[in-house]
């Protein structure tokens, strides 16, 4: 099992990326593309639908983008394309290893530890009763009596 991302899936993760991005430049050229209805008052209407073709064709390429990515991301099995659940825990292996891995990052830069050593409480049990009292008390909890 491998546990690092393919090559093919890294240039579809890639290219999916390369295709996002002329999706969004398509979408956002046509806010700075309006038309001037003095200058060009017959051809208003088309540019207009013009303007909507672009902004369609960028929505479109921005999801067709986004899939690929994810396909690259997580493989086919791992993003649902085909139905493969063994070959998917395979395939997000090195994803999820990813996440889980920065995850650890996070709780380390936390200082939070997972398990491992906990704190050992320390207590104290008293001379009269045997009650068992906080390492940090004065008096026992059970009878008073001085610790
Ligand atoms: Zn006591």
């Amino acid at each position: 099992m491998s546990k690092e991302i393919s090559g093919p899936r890294q240039a579809a993760y890639y290219i999916g990326m390369g295709i996002m991005a002329i999706g969004i430049i398509t979408f956002i050229s046509v806010f700075f593309n309006t038309p001037d209805p003095a200058q060009h008052f017959g051809s208003f209407k088309k540019e207009a639908d013009d303007m909507s073709t672009r902004a369609i064709t960028g929505m479109i390429l921005v999801g067709i983008g986004a899939m690929i990515q994810t396909i690259g991301a997580r493989g086919l099995a791992g993003s649902g394309v085909i139905l493969d659940p063994k070959k998917a825990r395979g395939e997000l292996e090195p994803y999820s290893r990813m996440a889980g891995g920065m995850a650890k990052d996070a709780l380390d830069e936390a200082d939070i530890d997972l398990g491992g050593k906990s704190e050992q409480v320390v207590m104290v049990r008293c001379t009269k009763c045997r009650k068992l009292n906080e390492e940090d008390s004065k008096f026992c909890q059970e009878c008073g009596e001085a610790i």
